[in-house]
């Protein structure tokens, strides 16, 4: 019932054309900049209790991100949003084209728990560019960077015009059965699916940004000593509960043990001991006992180590590993890398096409042909060559999957146009218009139809 009321107050205030005004979407975006700013301190310390998450970490794969996105908008927005100019068809003439970006209305944000402020805030900031209001329901197992979500944007901004809803599985139910104009949700497959399937009840367009078991391919050209570095870091940041973390590693055999090695090398080097400042525990007993009941200990080549009292798992790899192996059937997100070796690289680029189009994939070649290939004929979300997640970080490029990691992107103008509808229209003058669309018709009019259409 309250998120009812919410959802028509916004409704109402939508209609108030307010939002159209993208001085006042500027205003909104400083404002919270302001408020991030002011109590950065309070979200170091929610995150840190709900998972252990360090301020340098929660700075460089959240915050930093939502300034970012802030500050692109800050830029750019007097220039997205201005109506855009298009060619004209000859038929079409005299007249002008135009495509207007246009507000969709009341949206809905839901975010996933494993970057609980950024998957969040982000495509709350590309609704508010966009001239929306929006209602944000953050997961709830993170709780306090929760509760910090929902007091400072609750207590700083109007509820008929930005919300944050706290809640779990009943109280997102309730606010999927409202006709939003967009519903944007971060997560699992599996839920996606069920959001997709409300949304679907009342026509409301999606984006869905989900997850995947995405590859990390080493071939025998890489540089291994930067692979090694760039993989150990992408794996292992945030205990492995990244979206876009390479899964698994596909390593070419002539030199998979002195990748190895170099990944063990890496590991030691940066200390990640239970308790060490920067490396985050697992959200819940019950992701704990699920990343370990993946571990096949007789495969296990560094790590598997835990502590249950702190939902600790020391980053593990696996050598040997097969395909059929229970670590292979579902997205790992934890600290756990098995590692398949190939020997020809045609047929494993093959393997990861037979499975689902991953939300991302990793390639660590000096080959151009083995580049070509991979982004020839793989279909993914996006990815790196010669690095892993840094490709999240760019405003220019646009974030989401493809298949079951996903359907639509943000980020930059890519969240612009996702919480836009793009409005297509002609403008004719009321002079100069020649007949041949109007009957009676003759074979002269088809004959300069055929010309001009
Ligand atoms: P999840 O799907 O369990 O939960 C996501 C959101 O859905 C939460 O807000 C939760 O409250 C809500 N939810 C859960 N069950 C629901 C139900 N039955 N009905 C309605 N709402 C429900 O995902 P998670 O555990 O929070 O996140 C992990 C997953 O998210 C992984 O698959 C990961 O790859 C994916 N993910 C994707 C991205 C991306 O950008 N593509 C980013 C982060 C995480």
């Amino acid at each position: 019932m309250e998120f009812n009321h919410i959802f028509q107050s916004q409704k109402d205030f939508f209609n108030t054309h307010q939002t159209k005004d993208v001085a006042f979407r500027k205003r909104t975006l400083k404002k919270l900049k302001t408020i991030l700013k002011e109590n950065e301190g309070r979200f170091y310390e929610a995150i840190y209790k709900d998972f252990r998450k360090d301020r340098f970490d929660t700075f460089l794969t959240e915050l930093s991100l939502i300034y970012n996105e802030i500050d692109f908008f800050l830029k750019n927005l007097q220039k997205l949003s201005k109506p855009k100019k298009v060619k004209t068809p000859l038929s079409l003439l005299p007249g002008k084209s135009h495509i207007y970006y246009d507000p969709l209305g009341v949206t809905l944000v839901i975010g996933a728990w494993n970057y609980p402020y950024s998957l969040t805030l982000i495509p709350l900031i590309s609704s508010i560019a966009a001239g929306n209001t929006c209602v944000v329901k953050p997961s709830e197992l993170p709780e306090n960077t929760m509760h910090l979500l929902s007091e400072l944007i609750n207590t700083n901004f109007p509820s008929d015009y930005i919300y944050v809803a706290e809640g779990g599985i009943p109280e997102t139910t309730e606010l999927l059965t409202l006709r939003y104009d967009k519903i944007f949700f971060t997560g699992s497959p599996k839920v996606g699916k069920i959001v997709y399937e409300a949304a679907a009840k009342n026509l409301v367009p999606v984006v869905l940004e989900l997850g995947g078991k995405s590859p990390a391919l080493v071939t025998r050209t890489a540089d291994l000593e930067v692979a090694a570095k760039r993989l150990v870091w992408g794996k292992f940041l945030n205990s492995g509960q990244t979206c876009i973390a390479p899964d698994y590693l596909l390593a070419e055999e002539s030199v998979k043990p002195e990748l190895l090695r170099l990944m063990k090398e890496k590991l030691d080097e940066i200390n990640y001991s239970d308790g060490a400042g920067h490396y985050a525990s697992i959200i819940n007993k019950r992701n704990f006992d699920r990343v370990l009941g993946l571990v096949d200990k007789s495969s296990i080549y560094y790590g598997g180590r835990s502590n249950e009292q702190t939902l600790y798992i020391e980053p593990t790899i696996l050598d040997n590993v097969s395909w059929d192996d229970a670590v292979m059937q579902e997205e790992i997100f934890g600290p756990v890398f098995p590692v398949i070796g190939f020997s020809n690289y045609d047929e494993i680029l093959q393997k990861i096409i037979e499975g689902e189009k991953p939300l991302a994939a990793y390639l660590f070649t000096k080959d151009n042909t083995e580049k070509k290939k991979l982004l020839d004929f793989v279909s993914f979300g996006g990815g790196c060559i010669n690095d892993s997640l840094m490709h999240i970080t760019s405003d220019y490029l646009p974030f989401g999957g493809i298949g079951n990691s996903g359907i639509g992107s943000y980020h930059g103008e890519y969240g612009f146009l996702a919480f836009s509808h793009q409005k297509s229209v002609v403008e004719k003058t009321p002079w100069g218009e020649p007949d041949w669309k109007y009957p009676p018709y003759s074979d002269k009019k088809l004959k300069w139809i055929k010309r001009v259409m």
